[in-house]
């Protein structure tokens, strides 16, 4: 069902922000430098979140010419800013081949939480979502997503806050830019750079089976969002078309494995979608799907978008819809909104900019 497509690169930049400590170690010795700078490099990127070589002062002149020469620290820039007056903030980053990516953070009463993409636009085609109208363009690197999440805990530090928990949930299916996206948990990871713990990430998946069945394997201790949003194969199917290549049953049978290998509670995104999943029927058909999981269910109400067109199912329902499921046991929340007013789901900005 999802054909191969010949995904656009335009050469990158060597990204600094892309590369582990062992990889910057193997990296500045190749440069004939010992392999102490690696660490000071990079505590500068991910501690002390210079924006240039000229920044990292312990370094020697020379050396730093040389690496400027390289090498990139930054690679993407602003192109819009939309505050919400619920202080969400929502950035568009332009990437270095013109690409356009989104980034959002949101602010909690637990800390602050940002998300990130991981693919420019997405080939996943789920009907309701904004990212996915003009198809994937490219994976983002694991420089670029983290590069996302430094330049907005860099406009944390001007307040003395910081990043407390990422979700991949930004555009693009992580999934299936796997390798870039364990490579940013990992840089994320490192205590010698954000030190944020895998217990504050999350990486949301339309269901992609196998690398479920790949990740649970890893055990790390990542927390799994999957987006389920229906409980027939038919009404998912053409909410997904990822449905028609991993039935429900597979998936769950997935999610199951996840819990084996990691001990990891799962989470479950459901967006209610006026009249087509919306009824109590549908709350009981996914408290029989998920009663017997260690889980928790978030409901969205659907975002609108102007191209999508769907209803929105009335306050009353939904929470007749969140108190069905938690009379048959199913822990279940109602995702509070952020950023209503400033187009914050997914693509949309990008869509609205009709940037490619
Ligand atoms: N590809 C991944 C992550 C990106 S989307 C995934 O599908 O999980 C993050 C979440 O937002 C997913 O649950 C997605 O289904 C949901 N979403 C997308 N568009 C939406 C909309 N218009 N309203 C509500 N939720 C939406």
């Amino acid at each position: 069902m999802i054909e191969s497509l010949e995904l656009f690169e335009a050469k990158p930049p060597l990204q600094l922000l892309a590369m582990k400590l062992e990889e910057l170690e193997a990296f500045v010795q190749e440069l004939g430098q010992p392999k102490f700078r690696a660490k000071q490099i990079f505590t500068w990127l991910h501690q002390k979140r210079v924006t240039s070589v000229d920044e990292m002062s312990n370094l020697p002149q020379a050396f730093r010419e040389l690496l400027k020469s390289k090498a990139a620290v930054t690679t993407m820039k602003e192109v819009t800013r939309q505050v919400s007056v619920d202080g969400t903030i929502k950035w568009l980053w332009e990437l270095h081949d013109g690409a356009t990516i989104e980034t959002v953070l949101m602010r909690h009463d637990y800390g602050n939480s940002v998300c990130v993409s991981s693919q420019v636009g997405c080939r996943m085609g789920c009907t309701f979502c904004a990212s996915t109208l003009g198809g994937l363009v490219r994976h983002l690197s694991a420089g670029e997503i983290v590069e996302q999440l430094l330049n907005v805990q860099r406009f944390l530090d001007e307040e003395e806050g910081r990043v407390s928990s990422v979700v991949m949930m930004g555009s693009g299916e992580p999934l299936e830019n796997y390798d870039a996206a364990m490579k940013f948990v990992d840089l994320i990871n490192d205590p010698n750079g954000l030190g944020i713990g895998a217990r504050h990430i999350t990486i949301s998946t339309v269901g992609l089976v196998p690398a479920i069945r790949r990740l649970a394997d890893e055990k790390r201790q990542i927390t799994l969002a999957i987006s389920l949003h229906a409980t027939r194969d038919e009404i998912r199917s053409a909410m997904m078309p990822i449905n028609r290549a991993f039935s429900i049953d597979q998936l769950l049978d997935a999610c199951k494995y996840y819990f084996k290998q990691t001990g990891r509670r799962l989470s479950f995104e459901y967006a209610l979608v006026g009249g087509q999943n919306d009824k109590l029927e549908h709350a009981r058909e996914l408290a029989g799907l998920l009663g017997h999981l260690d889980c928790h269910v978030n409901l969205i109400p659907v975002n609108y978008v102007p191209e999508r067109g769907y209803t929105r199912t009335p306050k009353e329902q939904i929470r007749a819809f969140v108190a069905e499921l938690q009379r048959l046991g199913v822990n279940a929340t109602v995702r509070r909104e952020k950023g209503h007013d400033i187009a914050a789901a997914c693509g949309q900005l990008r869509a609205e900019q009709g940037r490619n």
